[in-house]
């Protein structure tokens, strides 16, 4: 069998989640989709690899950012207005759940910290989210914490995730 290639993965993850939602109505109709406000200037974090599926979209600009995992530039996904849904990143699709994974411990699926504007991540939200959502995220981390550079990025990433825990403490 041939080795499958890192975007081809993303693009498997990605179905599992085009009819999958945090919660089983539109969260976006509560809020006024305040986890697509951004600016020009801020996105959300590709994942290694990932940003292949965005080179040349309309609608999207990747943007190298300071954060650096093994000496490369993390790169950002800008959108510019909505998006059509089937073309969202995986950081979107699996929002406001992230993974926190240092190499060599366990996984752990939390509500990230760097979303406490969502509703989502409230605490009278506690128990909220659907149980299939949370399942599909654990599975795509599962999945993908086997490929280096990925748990390289989380291992990086949770160093952010974990001071944001602090911050908001
Ligand atoms: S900010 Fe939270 S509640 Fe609002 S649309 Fe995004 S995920 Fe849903
Ligand atoms: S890519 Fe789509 S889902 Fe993600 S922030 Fe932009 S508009 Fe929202």
């Amino acid at each position: 069998m041939s080795k499958l290639h890192i975007s081809e993965l993303y693009k498997e993850i990605y179905k599992r989640f085009d009819n999958l939602t945090p919660i089983p109505f539109d969260c976006g109709e509560m809020c006024g989709k305040l986890c697509c406000q951004g600016d020009d200037e801020s996105g959300m974090y590709l994942f290694p690899g990932e940003a292949r599926l965005f080179s040349g979209k309309e609608n999207f600009s990747v943007l190298s950012t300071d954060f650096e995992v093994s000496g490369k530039p993390v790169e950002l996904l800008v959108c510019h207005g909505p998006c059509k849904r089937e073309e969202r990143p995986l950081s979107c699709r699996i929002f406001p759940l992230i993974g926190l994974y240092r190499k060599g411990s366990t996984l752990q699926i939390i509500k990230d910290p760097r979303a406490n504007f969502c509703p989502l991540t409230h605490p009278e939200a506690k128990g909220c989210l659907d149980p299939e959502f949370i399942k599909e995220v654990r599975h795509a981390f599962s999945v993908l914490i086997k490929i280096p550079a990925v748990a390289e990025f989380l291992d990086a990433l949770s160093y952010i995730l974990e001071d944001y825990q602090q911050l908001n403490l």
